[in-house]
């Protein structure tokens, strides 16, 4: 899910077409399902990852056409089927998919209605004939989150963990600020070994270092925001809401709620402010 306000303004790659494989790199294949929106973004990517053995990353919505397109595509040698997390625009295409195609169903846990075959832990691989994936788990967004890391290509399938055209949503309780932008900073780690990022949403990020920067420096400003807010008597979730995000659509409202309310839990465990409740006051330690 996104954080819509913030929109990139650098000039866009060529627009996305629904339903249509566009080659990324010589191993990997995107299709890009038909559910655009406010959480969304263009819509769900789906990545198809090898050639003779394929991986699909994230069928998204249970939409027969989308189904069918990633099967027309892939064929039988679709041999896995990968989720990075259970959020509604991601894995509930993965039945449809596997009815299809037969391919083993893998994810860090069976959660939120999504049955799996197999369980994907940190560093786990999916080997293939001609390409290794490995998995990262990278919970904040959600904690059961996965990003996939494919050596070959130096390409990382980051899910909603990184996304481009707009920053991610973080709603507690499963949602985790501080775990976030810890996993935000492994993936930093890795830069040398990183040459694009294929996120859940949006165009291929061709320059990683910058936008998992760009990440770290908004999560910084926007906790700089909240401890002015504090700092000048705004004390609930929702009036900090108001004043951080002066125009949000009212359906966005509590994507906003949520995540100004992880910023919070964290900075309550780092003893820098006091409150509990999202409806609660909140001030400054
Ligand atoms: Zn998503």
């Amino acid at each position: 899910m996104t954080d819509p306000e913030l929109e990139d303004d650098r000039p866009q790659p060529k627009p996305i077409v629904h339903g249509v494989a566009s080659a990324l790199s010589p191993l990997v294949r995107r299709i890009v399902a038909d559910n655009p929106g406010h959480m969304t973004g263009p819509g769900t990517n789906t990545y198809l990852v090898g050639i003779d053995e394929i991986v699909v990353i994230d069928p998204g919505p249970d939409d027969a056409d989308h189904l069918d397109a990633i099967a027309g595509c892939g064929g039988d040698r679709i041999r896995w089927i990968a989720c990075t997390h259970t959020h509604i625009d991601h894995f509930p295409g993965v039945a449809g998919l596997k009815e299809r195609t037969g391919a083993e169903v893998l994810a860090f846990d069976a959660r939120d209605g999504l049955a799996i075959d197999r369980s994907l832990g940190d560093g786990d691989c999916i080997e293939a004939t001609e390409f290794v994936l490995r998995a990262l788990h990278t919970p904040g967004h959600a904690s059961n989150h996965l990003c996939f890391l494919l050596e070959q290509e130096r390409m990382l399938f980051s899910g909603d963990h990184i996304m481009e055209g707009s920053t991610v949503v973080i709603r507690p309780p499963d949602g985790d600020m501080a775990t976030y932008l810890e996993q935000l900073h492994r993936l930093k780690a890795l830069r040398p070994r990183l040459r694009s990022i294929a996120p859940g949403h949006g165009h291929l990020i061709e320059q990683p270092a910058a936008k998992i920067d760009e990440y770290l420096e908004h999560r910084a400003m926007r906790e700089q925001q909240i401890l002015v807010a504090l700092d000048t008597g705004t004390t609930g979730v929702r009036a900090i809401v108001d004043r951080l995000y002066p125009d949000l659509a009212e359906e966005l409202v509590p994507m906003a709620e949520g995540t100004v309310w992880a910023h919070l839990i964290k900075l309550e465990h780092e003893g820098k402010v006091h409150g509990h409740e999202p409806d609660g006051p909140w001030a400054r330690a």
